[in-house]
């Protein structure tokens, strides 16, 4: 990537960051620190009104380096964020299972909207211009100093309006147009699967656990939330499975929950539940062209049963902070793109090649992977590491990172 025009830290560096998602957002709030930031945003908060219980559609668990993150905007004490203080995963008919736990917390629950809030006071705060509802158009070389020309449409008044950018992050999510308009491909990983997210409300308290359960076609899985008998679910099915989920009503949706938290969780009722579809890929390149760089669900879409794709998107605004801390010289760059390439592809793969162990019903199959479970679960060392693992701290943690 040749590297003419202003640079980072000039004072008329301008940066346009498109989607104000938990990604965009956070990008923006770091790049404040390089000059002029605007973020173009389809939609606004009212668009999708919380549920019948308070919740937006989804509740994610972040990992300590994206607490870091937060904590270093200032953010994180007014998320509300829940611990998870153990997690308990196990498999349909299994007779082993892995439980781990860390009074301190193994990663944290919060909800994506109320994220989304305080970092867009965040921003805010930093001297960001966020223009919302606005939906962006067309990215074209700028005829001025500065690279490129983001056009969009403010939803409102139907205006189109013009921004010129040194940079252009496409935060856009899995249907992003930064990608689309720098004709980036996305590669599949793994089978398509499709999920349900709502919250449960159960009899017992949740003690804080997160639950796992691999079925044949998928898992299902809570995370505890602040409320003691609260808990988020994602249920991830194949799509016959999945159809038929959602043809129950709520009253028989709790009891098949139940019956899969087999004796954890009572069920007695569950919020609005929204269906979405799980397409494992990520983009060819996150550096489609000069200066263009995508990020978070633009730059790969995982499957949620690691609760990884915010995590990895918080990678992403990381990963641009060192690239223009360094001057943003060309050789970064090409170093980024290969390293979140990297991070995507193992990611990915390794998520995938999960799904597929525990969808393997032979008798053989089970009884390794029984063994293999039990040997994990009773050997401390393994656990702690693999913990580390999933906070994004341990050497796996670090394939694509350098
Ligand atoms: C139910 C559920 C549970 C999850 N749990 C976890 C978890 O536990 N841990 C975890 O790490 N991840 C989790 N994830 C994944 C995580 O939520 C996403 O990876 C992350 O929120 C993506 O953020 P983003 O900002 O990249 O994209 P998004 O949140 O999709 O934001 C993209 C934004 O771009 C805007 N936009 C799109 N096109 C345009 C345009 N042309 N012009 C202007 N704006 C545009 C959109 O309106 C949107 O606001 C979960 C996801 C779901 C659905």
């Amino acid at each position: 990537m040749t590297d003419p025009g202003r640079h980072a830290g000039d004072s008329s560096f301008v940066s346009v960051v498109v989607g104000a998602g938990a990604v965009g957002l956070s990008a923006a709030v770091v790049l404040a620190d390089f000059g002029d930031v605007v973020v173009i945003e389809a939609t606004t908060p009212s668009d999708e009104p919380p549920t019948r219980w308070g919740f937006s559609a989804r509740t994610v668990a972040l990992h300590g380096a994206s607490r870091a993150l937060l904590d270093s905007f200032g953010r994180w004490a007014a998320l509300d964020a829940h611990p998870i203080r153990g997690m308990h995963v196990w498999e349909v008919d299994g007779t082993a299972a892995i439980r781990f736990s860390d009074p301190g917390g193994l990663a944290w629950v919060v909800d994506n909207a109320v994220l989304e809030g305080e970092l867009h006071a965040q921003a805010i705060a930093c001297g960001v211009r966020v223009v919302r509802p606005a939906t962006v158009q067309s990215i074209e070389s700028g005829d001025s100093k500065a690279g490129w020309t983001v056009s969009y449409t403010a939803r409102d008044t139907g205006a189109a309006e013009k921004v010129e950018a040194d940079l252009v992050v496409g935060a856009d999510g899995a249907a992003s147009t930064v990608a689309t308009l720098f004709d980036v491909k996305r590669e599949r990983v793994g089978r398509a699967q499709w999920a349900i997210a709502t919250i449960a409300k159960s009899a017992e308290r949740h003690g804080d656990v997160a639950h796992q359960r691999f079925n044949r076609d998928g898992p299902v899985a809570t995370l505890p939330l602040g409320d003691p008998h609260l808990s988020s679910v994602i249920w991830s099915a194949d799509r016959e499975r999945h159809l038929a989920l959602r043809s129950l009503d709520a009253a028989a949706f709790s009891s098949a929950l139940s019956d899969a938290m087999e004796s954890l969780m009572t069920v007695a009722d569950v919020d609005r539940r929204f269906a979405f579809p799980l397409i494992p890929a990520y983009v060819r390149t996150t550096t489609p062209a000069n200066r263009v760089v995508l990020v978070g669900d633009a730059a790969r879409t995982l499957h949620p049963l690691a609760g990884q794709g915010l995590n990895l998107g918080l990678e992403d605004v990381l990963g641009l902070r060192e690239v223009l801390v360094k001057g943003a010289p060309s050789s970064a760059w090409g170093r980024y793109a290969d390293d979140r390439r990297a991070r995507s592809r193992f990611m990915l793969t390794f998520l995938s090649g999960l799904l597929e162990t525990y969808r393997g019903q032979g008798p053989f199959t089970r009884l390794l992977r029984n063994i293999g479970v039990r040997a994990i679960d009773s050997s401390p060392r393994v656990k702690a590491q693999l913990v580390r693992e999933a906070m994004g701290l341990g050497p796996l943690g670090q394939v694509g990172l350098s």
